[in-house]
């Protein structure tokens, strides 16, 4: 490699390490991402089924954090946004009914979620309250003191089992929970904010609206590789090895890689690893220990996503909202249905429903592993139980995930402080990921945009050429 532009090498073509990317390169830094499958996009993926129906293998929406939404107006994308209320009506199932979340204090106080001490409380809430700051408490002790064990169990633990596939008695309150939970004493709008964050914690956007593009989300990561350019975004290469930088004979510190194509040997000025906490942690095992054990200390229980068709005259239940969340003690095993085709209409035929159910995560790990037949019998038991179907459901894809969302369990500010600071002893080795600052796609972009930055005030610092200038 001659003395040309720094080279930043990005290894992981998700939505993190293409973001990091972008932003690099537009600071002028030539940038490579290396990406172990044949397509960009980790998580990100959307397919066509052949009966016209479109799904998400991943993700289904993002909301319209306005950090998120700079970029998709910056790649052009936004002219193909489609959009829906992020507060569109969930239900709850119990006791062999669905109940509407409440949102507001009448919907609260005619509930049947919920028993008349609960509702007192609400009441005598909403005209005092408001003080832990949720350091250092689980989910459960949180909410149970914010709002009482009613509302834990029949509320926030199937919102949390929803979107984080997680165990409010294991989640740390302070990276679930918004902070205006801790300052809002109207418990219904509580309530609302703790739905609203769930689905976005960390961004620090406001959204308000569920997005995702006509094609799919996949579009997110397809435009990024685009724009960053085919030769600068190598597909289906793998890192083998990884030296730490060293300083050659000119002075510059440079790390030595090995890739799978052909053992091929490439160097770079700095590295950002954006390929999950465990993939990372495999990767620096070899010369950083300590940040590997932590890394493979973040939990990722197994999730399986299960995308299910109806004709509409089939689904007993008006599928009109958001979806239905079940907690874990109403003999059901799934997790959610939401339903695709209420959310985005266009992803489904005229006259047939599509639906996503979630099964597995921190509290039902079994499951998510289970066999086929398993799983479909479960789904046909669940949704006869909670809508009414009574026939099998056309599984349109199902997707399995041995690790899928990062669980910000009790104590993981402190495992991110020790990870960065086990991360800085390695100069010009950076960190991005789902599992630093919170798992949505727009935490994910915020995320990777900070990295960008240190890993430009990195090379500033160490910098005796101009960026964008071939000193060879
Ligand atoms: C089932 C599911 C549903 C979700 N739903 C939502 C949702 O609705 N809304 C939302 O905002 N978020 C959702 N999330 C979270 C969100 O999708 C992820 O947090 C986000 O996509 C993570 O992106 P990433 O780039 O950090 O990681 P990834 O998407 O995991 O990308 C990492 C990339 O690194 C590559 N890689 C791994 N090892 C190597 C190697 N050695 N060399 C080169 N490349 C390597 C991988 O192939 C992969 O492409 C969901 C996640 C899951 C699993």
């Amino acid at each position: 490699m001659s003395a040309a532009r720094k080279h930043v090498i990005v290894i992981g073509g998700g939505v993190s390490g293409l973001t990091c990317a972008y932003r690099l390169q537009q600071r002028g830094w030539n940038v490579t991402v290396l990406e172990a499958a044949n397509r960009v996009g980790g998580f990100l993926q959307s397919a066509s089924h052949p009966a016209g129906f479109k799904h998400e293998e991943g993700p289904l929406y993002f909301v319209d954090g306005h950090r998120l939404m700079a970029l998709i107006r910056e790649i052009g994308l936004d002219s193909d946004l489609v959009t829906a209320d992020l507060m569109l009506p969930r239900y709850v199932y119990h006791r062999r009914a669905l109940h509407p979340l409440p949102f507001t204090l009448r919907a609260l106080l005619s509930t049947r979620l919920i028993g008349l001490g609960s509702k007192l409380r609400a009441l005598r809430d909403s005209l005092r309250r408001a003080g832990s700051d949720g350091i250092g408490e689980s989910v459960a002790d949180f909410i149970a003191w914010r709002f009482g064990r009613e509302v834990l169990q029949r509320i926030a633990a199937p919102v949390v089992a929803s979107t984080h596939a997680g165990d409010v008695n294991r989640l740390s309150a302070r990276f679930v929970c918004p902070d205006s939970l801790r300052e809002t004493r109207d418990t219904a709008s509580a309530l609302k904010g703790f739905v609203r964050g769930c689905h976005d914690s960390g961004s620090g956007g406001n959204g308000e609206r569920l997005c995702s593009f006509r094609k799919g989300l996949h579009d997110l990561p397809r435009r990024l590789a685009e724009r960053l350019g085919k030769e600068n975004v190598e597909l289906g290469v793998q890192l083998k090895r990884i030296v730490p930088a060293a300083q050659n004979a000119q002075g510059r510190f440079l790390f030595q890689l090995v890739l799978s194509d052909g053992e091929r040997e490439t160097q770079a000025d700095a590295v950002v690893f954006a390929a999950g906490a465990f993939r990372t942690a495999e990767m620096v095992e070899p010369f950083a220990d300590k940040l590997a054990q932590e890394l493979f200390a973040v939990e990722h229980p197994p999730l399986t996503v299960a995308s299910v068709a109806y004709n509409r005259e089939d689904v007993a239940r008006a599928t009109e909202g958001f979806g239905v969340l079940v907690p874990g003690d109403q003999g059901v095993r799934m997790l959610a249905c939401i339903w695709i085709s209420s959310i985005f209409p266009e992803r489904a035929p005229e006259g047939l429903v599509l639906m996503r159910v979630l099964l597995g995560g921190a509290t039902d790990t079994d499951i998510a592993l289970a066999g086929d037949d398993k799983i479909i019998a479960v789904l046909k038991r669940d949704l006869k139980s909670t809508l009414g179907i009574i026939i099998a459901p056309e599984v349109v894809a199902m997707q399995r995930y041995e690790r899928a969302l990062p669980q910000y369990t009790l104590g993981h500010e402190h495992r991110v402080r020790r990870i960065e600071a086990e991360s800085a002893k390695i100069p010009g080795m950076f960190l991005t990921g789902n599992y630093l600052r919170g798992f949505s796609i727009g935490t994910c972009v915020r995320t990777a945009e900070e990295t960008a930055e240190q890993v430009t005030a990195y090379l500033e610092k160490n910098s005796t050429l101009p960026r964008g200038r071939s000193a060879s």
